[in-house]
């Protein structure tokens, strides 16, 4: 197996400092018993868990690539931001994510308002529990409804309750497209937009997402997801041909909350795509 195999490539998931529920240990340790070989561990606005990472990488004998994936609000739509190869402690970057973690804090508090007039008291502080000093995510709120019994499972309490419009969603005014793109090239990374699929069902609007992300400096986007099919595969390489980007891989692994996404089952990115250089 090559080295751009995706079974042996993985170069986005998370760890229980955002929304995973595995540790950085239990992470890589799942990635390793799977066979990956490069990893990059990518939680969102955060880049705490990478120190235990790339220990626990090292007694595997794997690559951990650094990484985190960036909040970003593009024309009234959240867009995600991988950075790959990020030095953690470049001060742009550092700044950048403490302005992201005060407003993930700000619209936690938010979204813990409305789910007390849905009945569910003391949310806020029932999620950070949860998140037990990582990120607090929208993931943590759904586990709430779950649990109050007013969900059966975490995807159901997005789609009543916690997707854009619905009754305990709350706005945030994240990143700028340009600054997370600049906060990730200033710690000598590689800026990916992250699963282009999922923002939008509409070709055209995805073409202008794209366009705008190669505008602002964008390097790469995410070609095999860890739920891509062939069709989405083959559009998202005429995307990054189309667009000058190149290509990378990865799972979007979170643990437990999403049972279906497993390390070391993503398809190899094809030929005909340019490497992100994590990659190459
Ligand atoms: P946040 O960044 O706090 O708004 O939370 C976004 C995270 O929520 C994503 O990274 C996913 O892990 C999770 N998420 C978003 N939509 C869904 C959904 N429909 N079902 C399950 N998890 C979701
Ligand atoms: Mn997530
Ligand atoms: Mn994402
Ligand atoms: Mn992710």
């Amino acid at each position: 197996m090559n080295e751009r195999s995706g079974s042996t490539v993985d170069l986005h998931c998370h760890s229980t400092a955002s929304d995973g529920t595995l540790t950085p240990t239990a992470v890589v340790d799942a990635a390793a018993d799977a066979g990956v070989q490069i990893l990059a561990l990518t939680d969102h606005d955060s880049v705490a868990g990478l120190d235990e990472a790339a220990r626990t990488a090292a007694a595997r004998g794997i690559r951990l690539v650094p990484g985190v994936e960036l909040s970003v609000s593009w024309q009234q739509r959240t867009l995600h931001v991988v950075g790959l190869g990020i030095n953690p402690a470049a001060p742009a970057l550092g700044a950048g994510l403490a302005v992201l973690q005060q407003r993930r804090a700000d619209r936690a508090a938010a979204i813990a308002a409305r789910m007390e007039r849905l009945g569910v008291p003391d949310a806020l502080t029932r999620a950070e529990a949860l998140a037990g000093g990582g990120q607090i995510t929208r993931t943590h709120f759904a586990q709430l409804f779950v649990a109050a019994g007013l969900s059966k499972d975490i995807p159901r309490a997005f789609h009543r309750y916690l997707a854009r419009g619905r009754q305990a969603y709350a706005s945030a005014r994240w990143a700028d497209l340009e600054d997370a793109i600049g906060w990730i090239h200033a710690a000598g990374g590689q800026a990916v937009l992250a699963h282009p699929m999922k923002y939008s069902k509409s070709r055209k609007t995805r073409q202008e997402m794209l366009a705008a992300f190669r505008a602002a400096g964008g390097d790469a986007m995410e070609i095999c997801c860890g739920t891509s099919d062939a069709r989405e595969i083959a559009a998202g390489v005429c995307d990054a041909l189309a667009h000058d980007l190149a290509g990378s891989v990865g799972s979007d692994f979170h643990g437990a909350h999403q049972p279906w996404i497993r390390f070391g089952r993503l398809p190899a990115l094809p030929d005909s795509v340019r490497p992100v250089a994590a990659l190459a």
